[in-house]
């Protein structure tokens, strides 16, 4: 059932856990792959009595670099709060977060307004599924430095709230700030979806434990949709936080909201105020370029389809072997838009299926981009020039040479066979005089055939268009 009459509004919060060497506050240290638990941890971040807590300048300027990417404003001073709740992945009893003094506050991203970026610590990772025994606790992931980003509730889909969290993992990873693996866990999405009839602002609801794109965009739906089914019945939406379940496809009452200020959040005497111009690292941040500024630039550079470009800025090895093939191709656009269709279909194909990195030069397989842009080889012989180019090297022309795909396009040796076929099907030649256009199809077929398929489609059909004019 669908209730169209009631307008969705979504915010979403995402954490990212930032690449840095050590963690947040100390100098264990800051390893996602590290599967034995309990091995990246020290006094600190297990939080003894007596310790301090040092900021990891390499995580402020992380956050910072992500603030100016997103046209956001940085901030001068800025401070750490702690956010004080009980809960055994938490063992200083509070976070190290930020509170009044965010890193980054406004700036954009796929058009959506982002209301601040800000620099906290991760909890521990619990495992509660052994049952009735025991819940593990694994500190490896204790203090290792976290972003929070939100946004303005101005969301109105599912589908713009999965596009806003893609365009910010690509993001993050372009800046070397996180890779950002949902699945992982490096990337958290919470959204909050309220429903409305007019437009004011409903009571809105935090939905958490997502972790894909898919189950946040799944999530969300199903949100909207048992709002607006309750509201629909005369009940009231209770403000809560609700869990995703993946496997149910639904969302599920976790607890009641807590309002901020359960949180007693003030400034950690134990850490410095930071004035950001005064410090030297935060200086002078250069920015590689960015997901928006690539696909600009590859759209007035080659003029290539929309998904192929979006191939390119996803996927960082083939972009840039594109730029290299089309610099061998001496930027000439036609040859360049064929060049990235292959490169997107055919050798992103091989590479997804064979899981082996592209070591095909980029020379050589500009060199087969020009055989087929001349009809020297057919788009089926190309298929498996470049099979072997992939599987064992090569050289393009030595490759079909051997192989005999080179395709046939003498007008005086086609010529003859043209010739052949009009004597064999004298009806469809007089046909195709007639008026009957489909049959010239059939009789390039026909001198496909005669030729074993080595003639170039191309020369044969303005050859029997010649001859039967
Ligand atoms: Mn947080």
């Amino acid at each position: 059932m669908s209730h169209n009459k009631y307008k969705p509004t979504i915010g979403l919060e995402i954490h990212a856990e930032l690449k840095t060497r050590t963690k947040m506050f100390c100098d264990s240290k800051n390893d996602p792959d590290e599967k034995r638990p309990n091995v990246n941890i020290c006094p600190v971040c297990m939080a003894e009595p007596g310790t301090l807590p040092v900021i990891n300048k390499e995580a402020v300027r992380h956050v910072l670099r992500i603030g100016k990417a997103l046209g956001g404003t940085l901030a001068d001073f800025t401070e750490f709060d702690r956010k004080n709740y009980f809960y055994p992945d938490i063992p200083k009893g509070y976070q190290i977060s930020q509170y009044q003094y965010p890193l980054v506050t406004g700036g954009s991203l796929n058009g959506i307004a982002v209301t601040r970026v800000h620099l906290e610590e991760d909890t521990a990772r619990s495992q509660h599924d052994k049952g009735d025994e025991a819940s593990l606790i694994d500190f490896n992931r204790a203090g290792v430095p976290l972003m929070e980003l939100v946004t303005e509730p101005m969301i109105t889909s599912s589908k713009e709230a999965g596009d806003f969290a893609r365009e910010l993992q690509l993001l993050l990873r372009y800046l070397g700030a996180s890779e950002a693996n949902m699945e992982k866990g490096e990337m958290r999405v919470e959204a909050n979806v309220s429903v409305s009839k007019d437009g004011t602002r409903g009571t809105k609801v935090e939905v958490k434990n997502i972790n894909s794109f898919r189950a946040a965009e799944r999530a969300i739906e199903y949100e909207v949709e048992r709002q607006s089914a309750a509201l629909e019945r005369g009940e009231k939406i209770v403000q809560e936080t609700r869990g995703w379940d993946e496997v149910k496809g639904e969302t599920f009452s976790q607890r009641i909201k807590e309002g901020s200020a359960d949180y007693r959040y003030f400034p950690d005497p134990d850490l410095p105020k930071l004035k950001i111009s005064e410090i030297k690292e935060f200086q002078n941040m250069e920015l590689p370029e960015l997901p928006s500024e690539k696909r600009a630039r590859y759209k007035k550079e080659y003029e290539i389809k929309d998904e192929d470009i979006e191939s390119f800025v996803t996927s960082d090895a083939l972009g840039v072997f594109f730029e290299n093939v089309a610099e061998a191709l001496g930027d000439d656009k036609e040859k360049a838009k064929i060049a990235a269709s292959y490169i997107t279909s055919d050798v992103a194909g091989l590479l997804a299926k064979t899981g082996k990195p592209l070591h095909i030069k980029a020379v050589a397989f500009a060199e087969l981009v020009a055989m087929v842009s001349v009809g020297e080889v057919s788009s089926r012989g190309a298929k498996d020039v470049l099979l072997e180019m992939f599987n064992n090297g090569g050289e393009p022309r030595a490759i079909a040479g051997a192989r005999g795909l080179f395709q046939k396009s003498d007008e005086r040796e086609l010529g003859a066979l043209v010739e052949k076929v009009l004597v064999a099907h004298p009806d469809e030649a007089e046909g195709y005089r007639k008026g009957k256009e489909n049959l010239l199809q059939f009789l390039i077929g026909q001198a496909m055939r005669e030729s074993g398929g080595s003639a170039n489609p191309q020369v044969l059909k303005g050859l029997f268009e010649k001859k039967l004019r």
